[in-house]
């Protein structure tokens, strides 16, 4: 997904997966997908939830997890794999690197256009990339002076 989207039109394809999955389009859903635009960063879906009941919403934290899948389902957000539990979540916009620090666990995001058109020319043969994922692992400054 391009950073082009604006809220609105990120509405709009969750409407259309919904009717194309004959999902029922819930105020919760739309109201838990604004929430997921505004946390803007990686988050996880208890956080999420946090975020929407301090913000006087009540929905249950079923109705979360599920919307959250069904974003992930639709493309809008990115379930990460970053091997860490529970999943960490983002909005899918262009793809970047991840750096995560395997003391602390702090994720940092860098973009790399060299890089993004080396991976997306590799040619696999009888698969089409559409994105991808890239996360470094090691140790972050902050962590690297406590030594
Ligand atoms: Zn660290
Ligand atoms: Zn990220």
């Amino acid at each position: 997904m391009s950073k082009d989207y604006d809220n609105d039109s990120i509405e709009d394809i969750f409407t259309r997966f919904l009717s194309a999955g004959k999902f029922r389009k819930t105020p919760e859903r739309f109201a838990i997908l604004r929430k997921a635009l505004d946390m803007n960063s990686h988050f996880e879906v208890d956080a999420l939830h946090i975020a929407i009941e301090k913000d006087g919403y009540h929905v249950s934290r079923a109705t979360v997890y599920n919307t959250v899948e069904l974003l992930n389902q639709a493309g809008i957000l990115r379930k990460n794999a970053f091997g860490q539990n529970p999943a960490i979540y983002e909005v899918n916009r262009d793809n970047h690197i991840h750096l995560i620090c395997k003391r602390c666990g702090k994720i940092r995001e860098i973009e790399n256009p060299h890089i993004a058109s080396q991976v997306m020319q590799l040619n696999p043969g009888n698969f089409l990339p559409d994105s991808y994922s890239i996360t470094l692992y090691g140790i972050c400054g902050e962590c690297s002076l406590k030594d």
